[in-house]
Parts: structure tokens; sequence; C-alpha cells
């Protein structure tokens, strides 16, 4: 197998997965690996996940793809479920969390031409946040890394500096049309906005009518123990993005509008070909279902306590560790040490973790996890600490 022909944009762990089953997957020689990435928080189901399976099998025997200048029986139904869970009004479909905050920023710069001069079109966006590779995302995501090689990028766009409201309230003003936050930074390193923060943000918003965007890409979908993450800060945003977990592994991501931002678009003024098509819809009801109706969102504060109790023992008990970071199943080991050094000889004894900013590693089981799966995987970690020196 020549893996010459796959582009150079990944520094890859070496080796080559062949298949999953729940928390497990296995490479071509057959090596067992327990995976806490879960594709960076997307197989919220784990792999295999038999409702996965069967609403691929079935819906593809149905439909799989029609024109979005028609409607289909699944997006309707993906959207009404989303809009039962939450406190919005209408749903925009699109492949993935990039296009999802393309569409959210899009839907900010029309709301700011409806609702200010020709100037009101200022972006505010986070130091450390990731909101994904595209152009306008990319614009908006506060990692110099990321952005350096690829300037110019999208004009109209400022950055701040997380949980510093003086900060915050001296760039807001009447050209801002929308400010983009992940409640919690998940690329970024594990970072939590404070409710005070986003409190704050929430009333800027309404004073200089703004709209005020969350990025639950990665923390949504029940991570942090509520199917959307803004529920666990008490601040509704006007716009949600949401894709990863969404589909369980399946590419869907999608944009959740209240009225105020809804109001904004006419058709004509976004649109995706592949965006909510009857096969990724029937995927992400299914995930759904699963993930509220089977009751699994609502075991992931007790997995999380369980976990959290745990690191904080090994914090404790081995000097590598700086802090125990995150919510929900959205957990960051803060490391005095190199993270890819610690995730590559986790990777060594069989479990997948990823690193997130500069100090940190993630661990992100799915969310049906078992209990023993947890231990060994943490029994990992400790093996792990006790041979890091410091
Ligand atoms: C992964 C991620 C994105 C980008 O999603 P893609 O599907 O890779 O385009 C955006 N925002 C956050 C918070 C993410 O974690």
């Amino acid at each position: 197998m020549s893996k010459s022909n796959i582009m150079n944009t990944y520094g890859r762990f070496d080796v080559t997965f062949e298949k999953g089953l729940g928390s497990r997957v296995y490479d071509v020689n057959g090596k067992e690996y327990i995976d806490f990435v879960s594709g960076v928080a997307t197989n919220c189901l784990g792999h295999s996940h038999p409702a996965i399976i069967n609403a691929i099998t079935e819906q593809s025997k149905r439909l799989i793809h029609i024109s979005n200048n028609y409607w289909s029986t699944k997006n309707i139904a993906l959207a009404e479920k989303l809009i039962q869970n939450s406190d919005h009004s209408s749903v925009f479909f699109s492949n993935s969390g990039t296009e999802a905050v393309e569409g959210a920023l899009k839907l900010a710069r029309k709301y700011g031409k409806k609702h200010g001069n020709n100037d009101k079109n200022i972006l505010l966006y986070m130091d450390n946040s990731f909101h994904g590779r595209s152009m306008g995302a990319l614009s908006v995501t506060g990692q110099d890394k990321y952005q350096k090689d690829f300037m110019p990028l999208m004009g109209g766009v400022k950055r701040i500096q997380l949980n510093d409201i003086e900060d915050l309230k001296n760039n807001f003003n009447d050209k801002v049309c929308g400010i983009i936050i992940e409640p919690i930074q998940g690329e970024g390193g594990i970072n939590t906005a404070s409710a005070k923060y986003l409190k704050e943000v929430r009333s800027l918003c309404d004073s200089y009518d703004a709209l005020l965007i969350f990025d639950e890409i990665q923390c949504g979908m029940g991570r942090l123990g509520s199917l959307f993450a803004y529920k666990k800060f008490n601040v509704v945003p006007d716009v949600i993005c949401i894709a990863k977990a969404l589909g369980g592994g399946f590419p869907i991501g999608a944009v959740v509008a209240n009225e105020r931002a809804d109001s904004a678009v006419a058709p004509g003024d976004h649109g995706s070909t592949f965006g909510g098509n009857p096969l990724g819809c029937a995927v992400a009801l299914a995930v759904l279902n699963e993930l509220v109706d089977g009751g699994i969102v609502a075991t992931v504060e007790k997995k999380s306590n369980y976990i959290m109790e745990k690191l904080h023992i090994l914090k404790d008990k081995y000097k590598a560790i700086d802090e125990i970071k995150g919510m929900g199943l959205l957990i960051g080991i803060s490391l005095k040490t190199s993270p890819k050094d610690f995730s590559n000889a986790c990777f060594k004894k069989g479990l997948l973790a990823v690193t997130a900013g500069t100090n940190v590693v993630r661990l992100l089981p799915p969310l049906n996890v078992s209990k023993e799966d947890v231990d060994e995987a943490l029994s990992i970690v400790e093996a792990v600490l006790s041979e890091t020196t410091m």
C-alpha cells in the first residue's frame, strides 16, 4: 500500500486502521486500541453502532440524495427534532463543521446588512479559538500557526481575549454584526468560557443588536451532559453551529438559528448541494434518537464525575499533571511535559488520545463508553504517568 498518494497535510501516527467496534479500533495487523479520540468527538456512539448501521442500510435503499430545490421527509424530521430540543426555530444543514461556521458567519453579515448601515459587518472572535479550515472559518480562528501562511484572510474580523470583559467592551460597538465563541475551546486547549463572561457577551449583543454565535461543533451533541452545550452556561445564543457528533461519524453539520437570526435570510442567500441529504439526515436522526430518547446524554455527567475523580487522584500522585480541565466527556489533562510524547506513549500502550493547545492531552471517549473501557484507558494513562520523567 502506497501512502504517498495522500496529500501531506497531517502528521499522522504510524498506524493504518481497518475496523472498529464500540470504543475499540483495530489496525491492519489486528492490534486493538481503546479509542478515546472518537474521531475528535465525532463517534459519539462508538464504532459500528447498530442504530447507525441500520439507518444507513435502510435509508440507502430509499433515497440517498435529492436536490435542495425539493423537500425530503428526513431533513424535515431532523430539523424538527433539533428544534424540539433547543430554544431556536430553524436549521440550515451543511456537511461539515467549517461549513456550518461559514453559514453562521454569512448569517451574521446578512443580519448586519439588514440592521445597520453598510458598515455593520465586524465579526469578533476569540484568541486560541478553532472554527475550521475554510477561508471564512480560518479568518476567525485565533491561532497564528493556522492563519499565517494563508494571508490575506477575510477582512472585517477582530480577535479578542476569552474571558476578558474589558477587552470585550473595548471592541464592541454598533459596527459589530456578530461574535463567535466556543463555550469550551476544544482544539485550543480545553479552555472554558466563564458563565459571567458569556452573560456579558449576551447583553452586549442585545445592546448593539449583534448575533451571538456558539460554535458547539466539538462540545455540543451531548458531550457536556446536555444535548446543546449552551444549556450548561444558562446563556442562549442566537446561532449554534453543530457537526462532528451530529452524524455519529457520518459527515453532517448544521446551523441552528432563532427567529431573530433567521429573519435576515431569504431564498438564494446560502446553499449546499449535499447539505441535509436524506442519508445524512436519517443517520443524524438515528444518532439523536439514541442520544436523547435512548438516554445516553443523561449518563454523561455520571461518567464524567467518575473519570474526573480518578484523574484528580492521578494529579495528586504524579507531578507531570498540571491541571484537569473541561466538562462532561470533553476532558483535558494539562501537562508539565510534552503532550505529544504523552499521547505517543499512550498510543504504544493501546490508547488513542489527542493533543490540544500547547500542553494538553484530550480524552474524548464515546458517550456510551463502558466502565471497563474507562478503567482500562485510565490504567494506561497511569502507566504512562508512572514512566514520565520530568
Ligand atoms: C472540528 C471543529 C470545527 C471544524 O469542523 P470540520 O468538520 O473539521 O470542518 C469547527 N469548530 C470546532 C469547535 C471544531 O472542533
